[in-house]
């Protein structure tokens, strides 16, 4: 799997290009076909779509072009996703978040689960991030949770970026910025899918 813009356009152009690099060894993959439809979930909406694979012209290996408005091996869209997380950090409970989030409240459940367990390396992976994005930064306080902390320091990153690069949607930001695995199994961020 590798993270990519979510428009395909230029998603193509790049690929074309020999400027997607590999996520194993950097060299730049070239068009190769195209991965199975999946199917796409956003506030109301439902999406197929068919990401584009490419080949490493280095090690050969073969990689998902997965848009950074998902999350790997998630169905919903990060924003959704996103939301219910800040929600949950807020003190909210999965049922309503879940109602709030349109999906079933087992899928809420699975999200806020996995999100605790990778939260301390989410917030530490995210702070430094933000702190290289911005020197002058001031040390971020503790929320109630260590959840609440981990979406703190996503939001203070993305805001970082928005200001020193370009505005940036947050939580697509922290789907690139985390290639996909916010919410992976096991090891954030290590586990990078291939
Ligand atoms: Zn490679």
């Amino acid at each position: 799997m590798k993270i990519v813009g979510s428009d395909p356009a230029e998603v193509e152009r790049a690929l074309l290009a020999g400027e997607v690099a590999c996520p194993g060894c950097g060299v730049g993959l070239r068009p190769w076909g195209s991965a199975r439809w999946r199917v796409v979930r956003g506030s109301g909406v439902v999406e197929r779509r068919r990401p584009r694979r490419g080949r490493c012209s280095g090690c050969e290996a073969t990689h998902v072009l997965i848009s950074d408005d998902c999350l790997v091996r998630r169905r919903d869209l990060v924003e959704v996703i996103g939301a219910a997380l800040v929600a949950k950090a807020a003190g909210i409970g999965h049922r309503r978040a879940a109602i709030a989030a349109g999906v079933p409240a087992s899928t809420a459940r699975g999200w806020f689960r996995r999100f605790a367990v990778n939260a301390e390396a989410v917030r530490v992976w995210f702070t430094v991030l933000a702190h290289d994005l911005d020197p002058m930064l001031a040390p971020l306080g503790p929320t109630a949770t260590t959840l609440g902390d981990a979406v703190e320091a996503v939001a203070v990153a993305a805001r970082a970026a928005s200001l020193r690069l370009a505005p940036v949607a947050p939580w697509r930001f922290a789907s690139a910025a985390s290639r996909g695995c916010l919410l992976s199994n096991p090891g954030w961020p290590w586990a990078v899918g291939g």
